[in-house]
């Protein structure tokens, strides 16, 4: 089902008599669970001409390096695949995205683009409505309740948008099924120039960041997506809620980055959970906590906060009692290179990033853990609120995303209340490692990731 609300003009241009329907993919890269898809298939069948699917490769994304190219290659490589699967053409053009979508739309008879939330997917289809020569439309896949229809304003906390969330979301969470193809895609003369099928030859193609390596750790892709999920859902959604904070088990789905790249639906990863009706309800419950409602508010947040990559972002009081506090002391500080080379004395934040540096993926509790941890280490709260984000979006391969910007805010006091008042955090929420001793088997944890990386820099070394 396509809801109305999830779709919404973006300019006053009618459609018009054009060889195909234009997708302009550029969020949701994916075929399962994608309603702007669906409507393209749709709306193609319905003026009986074939739908087509287009992706603009720049070199230069923002903050993107070979890593999460290496990722965004391999989704690609699926979609190509499965399109065609269906009978639709994908067709892939270097340069800015924009660019490569308004270069098929002078033939299209529209073109329909799925909603992305940061500054720049947005300057992408609002420049993409000024130029096209036919109607845009876009349609919101990426989230369960759309962000206009969840709140029309910046939400505080959880705690104000979960009511508005969970009074929509039965209206939103319904299974979208694939629409057959009337008019097939596949003979049209229409090219790209790059090539998908075979993404590690692509990537050495491209101008990049090559700062960070890929990491041989996870695979890109729908597909991949769809293996990892059954996976989670089989052995570890038991016992999710009680498990997923300990960072030594391995509890939680990996889901962030297939998100984050638009290769997994949040809706098809809400049904899947919600009907696993084997797994006790508060283990479902929880991860649709997280799923939609933790990971909605970030949206919520780009959309409304401009300057959500800003340290300007945080509330009034944050911002109050962190210049309150910002010429105290600091007991030791590290420069952004010991941070990144895990130099630090402290075993459990060096296992952090460790992990994070290795892998491209640090477990949920210790990104709380490592964010105030570089509050307490940094000269002002500004700098290390840049370095946390820096970090972050430079590793993590679920990094770049809305839900970097409000986490990292997070730990600076978004979303959060004050505390009590305490050296250098002032009233912000402060954490210890005394806490992570207290509450969890943290040795084990620095073993393992310990294990993780001496494996893998012995795969690393040339023989
Ligand atoms: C300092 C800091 C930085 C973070 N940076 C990112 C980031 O760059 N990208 C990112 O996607 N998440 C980020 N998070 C949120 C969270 O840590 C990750 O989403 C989660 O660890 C991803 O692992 P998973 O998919 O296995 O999660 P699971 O536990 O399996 O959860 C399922 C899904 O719920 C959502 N979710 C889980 N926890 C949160 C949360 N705290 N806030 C919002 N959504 C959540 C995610 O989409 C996740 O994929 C950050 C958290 C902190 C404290």
């Amino acid at each position: 089902m396509i809801q109305d609300t999830r779709i919404q003009e973006l300019n006053e241009r009618p459609e018009r008599d054009g060889q195909y329907v234009l997708y302009f993919m550029q969020q949701a890269v994916r075929t399962r669970f994608n309603h702007a898809l669906e409507l393209t298939i749709r709306r193609a069948n319905e003026l009986g001409v074939p739908p087509l699917v287009c992706f603009g490769l720049m070199d230069d994304y923002p903050e993107a390096n070979e890593r999460h190219y290496a990722f965004l290659l391999e989704g690609l490589r699926d979609v190509e695949a499965n399109l065609k699967a269906r009978g639709i053409k994908f067709v892939v053009r270097h340069g800015s995205p924009e660019k490569a979508a308004l270069h098929y739309a002078k033939e299209a008879a529209l073109v329909i683009c799925d909603r992305g939330y940061l500054r720049h997917q947005k300057a992408w289809r609002d420049a993409l409505a000024d130029h096209a020569p036919c109607e845009v439309m876009e349609v919101e896949s990426d989230v369960v309740v759309p962000v206009d229809v969840a709140s029309d304003k910046h939400e505080s906390a959880a705690r104000t948008i979960r009511p508005k969330i969970h009074k929509k979301w039965d209206e939103y969470l319904q299974p979208l099924r694939p629409t057959k193809v009337k008019h097939p895609s596949l003979h049209l003369k229409v090219t790209g120039n790059i090539e998908v099928a075979h993404p590690a030859a692509t990537l050495k193609k491209l101008k990049l960041d090559r700062s960070v390596a890929p990491t041989p750790f996870f695979t890109g892709g729908e597909d991949q997506a769809a293996r990892l999920l059954a996976s989670f859902t089989q052995s570890k959604l038991d016992g999710y809620a009680e498990g997923r904070n300990e960072p030594s088990a391995d509890r939680h789905s990996y889901m962030s980055m297939y998100l984050h790249f638009g290769h997994v639906s949040p809706l098809e990863l809400a049904l899947h959970v919600r009907d696993q009706k084997n797994a006790p309800a508060a283990d479902r419950d929880s991860y649709l906590e997280e799923l939609i409602i933790r990971r909605e508010l970030s949206m919520n947040f780009c959309n409304f906060e401009p300057r959500y990559d800003s340290y300007a972002c945080l509330p009034n009081w944050a911002h109050k009692t962190l210049a309150d506090h910002a010429s105290d002391e600091r007991p030791i500080t590290y420069t952004l290179k010991q941070l990144e080379e895990s130099k630090t004395q402290d075993p459990y934040w060096n296992a952090a990033q460790t992990q994070m540096v290795v892998t491209g993926f640090m477990h949920n509790y210790m990104r709380m853990y490592w964010g105030k941890k570089i509050l307490e280490w940094t000269k002002s709260p500004k700098e290390a609120f840049e370095r946390t984000l820096y970090l972050n979006n430079k590793y993590e391969m679920d990094g770049r995303d809305a839900n970097s910007f409000a986490n990292v805010a997070w730990i600076f006091g978004l979303h959060d209340r004050p505390w009590g008042r305490r050296a250098i955090f002032g009233n912000v929420r402060y954490m210890n490692a005394a806490g992570l001793e207290r509450k969890f088997d943290i040795q084990k944890y620095v073993e393992q990731i310990h294990d993780v990386a001496k494996e893998h820099s012995r795969k690393e070394t040339p023989k």
